[in-house]
């Protein structure tokens, strides 16, 4: 049997990293074909040594010489090329049968639908381009024939919990499916006095107690805008309106979601939280395979709380179900002002609380319009990015 060739887009990042650990051991069935990068020069040359992919794909110029220069003194065969054209090639050559989507960010999103337009075996790590265009994207999946599975830990776990033959983005009704319970850890400030929260420092919010991730996708998770981007996620990737998601906080990260049935039952995934496990499943899907993440030991773990989020604690999560009822590009303007705040926040521009401030002024201010077609997403997008950038300037200058 040949194997399947796979475009790794975003190898260097956390996501990036633990699919290569994952097909590091299933050589006899996946070849790497391409691995990309923003600019991490050193990670992508051991990877490319180490993985030996035909293509390899820089975004920055200059780093996509220093590659190539390193590669061709270790006598690497692998092509490096650059730019984001050759980002969105990576992702639909003929030649590729899975596409890992793991750029951080609306960095993601013409690459994400190049895979999916081409009909592509599509494991979605980058949310973003859902939250974004959720209606371009999961048409362009429909359309052209491509199998979407989600990497995201949470809404793998739903997809594992629906029925054997239920496909991503058909209604979960029909499948006696009622409710989905999307599990959230709380972040490291989940109990964290309220009066405290303007000091926290990037270091801090990046510290997450469970999970090993991206600074962007840590920073979501300590305002719990990640679980709203997920709400937003999981209404397009199971066809759900807002009101059938519950959020429930869990600080143990070992339930990575549940889905009730009409009957009463409710299924769970469990796990240790290592998204080698989502990874894997995505990648083998509907089979099985090894993923090197150690078994759960329950015993260990011992108790499984859940409890109710709070909403003055976490004002990101309600901007997200704002945005989501206002419907059109609503969710692009709030994915681009988190974007922008929570670089602004790592950059130390702006203190914690000002993330959701800057959110909810662009929501405020950005016109909404319909999101039916791509260039009126990247419109939305950009508009949205010069307002908040706008704030955070005007902020700093105050
Ligand atoms: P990361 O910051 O660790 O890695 C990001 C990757 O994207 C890197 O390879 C980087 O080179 C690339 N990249 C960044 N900017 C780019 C640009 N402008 N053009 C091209 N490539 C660019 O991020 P991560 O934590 O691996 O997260 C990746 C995606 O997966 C995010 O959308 C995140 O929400 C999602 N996700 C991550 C986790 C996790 O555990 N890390 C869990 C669930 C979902
Ligand atoms: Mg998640």
């Amino acid at each position: 049997m040949s194997r399947e060739r796979v475009t790794i887009l975003g190898s260097t990042g956390s996501i990036g990293v633990s699919t290569l650990a994952v097909l590091a051991r299933q050589t006899d069935r996946f070849e790497v074909h391409a691995l990309t990068a923003h600019a991490n020069v050193e990670r992508l040359a051991e990877q490319c040594l180490e993985h030996r992919p035909a293509i390899a794909v820089m975004v920055d110029r200059e780093a996509a010489a220093a590659l190539r220069d390193l590669l061709a003194r270790a006598g690497s065969a692998t092509t490096v090329l650059v730019g984001e054209e050759a980002l969105v090639d990576a992702a639909r050559a003929p030649e590729v049968d899975v596409v890992m989507a793991a750029i951080v960010g609306a960095a993601g999103l013409l690459p994400t639908l190049a895979a999916a337009h081409a009909g592509k075996r599509l494991l979605l790590a980058n949310k973003e381009s859902l939250v974004m265009s959720g209606a371009l994207l999961m048409d362009a999946v429909t359309r052209s024939g491509a199998k979407l599975l989600p990497v995201d830990s949470e809404h793998n776990a739903i997809f594992q919990c629906l029925p054997t033959g239920y496909i991503c983005g058909e209604p979960v009704h029909p499948h006696g499916a009622e409710r989905i319970l999307l599990t959230a850890s709380g972040g490291p400030f989940r109990e964290r006095p309220l009066d405290r929260f303007d000091d926290i420092t990037p270091d801090e919010a990046c510290a997450h107690p469970n999970w090993d991730m991206g600074r962007k996708i840590s920073v979501d998770s300590a305002t719990m805008m990640n679980k709203g981007l997920e709400v937003i996620e999981a209404c397009w990737l199971f066809a759900l309106e807002p009101d059938a998601i519950q959020v429930v906080l869990h600080p143990q990260s070992i339930v990575h979601s549940m889905v009730t049935y009409a009957d009463g039952s409710v299924l769970a995934q469990m796990g240790n939280p290592d998204m080698r496990t989502p990874i894997a499943h995505s990648l083998a899907w509907p089979g099985r395979i090894a993923s090197g993440v150690a078994p759960l030991d329950l015993v260990k773990a011992g108790r499984l709380e859940f409890l109710p989020p709070s909403r003055e604690r976490f004002p990101c999560l309600d901007l997200a179900y704002r945005a989501l009822s206002a419907g059109g590009t609503a969710t692009t303007i709030l994915n681009a002002a988190n974007e922008i705040a929570v670089q602004a926040f790592l950059d130390e521009r702006i203190r914690f609380p000002a993330i959701a401030r800057l959110i909810d002024a662009s929501l405020s201010a950005v016109p909404v319009q319909s999101a039916d077609s791509l260039d009126g997403i990247l419109a939305a997008d950009a508009e949205a990015r010069e307002y908040a950038r706008d704030w955070v300037t005007a902020q700093a200058n105050a």
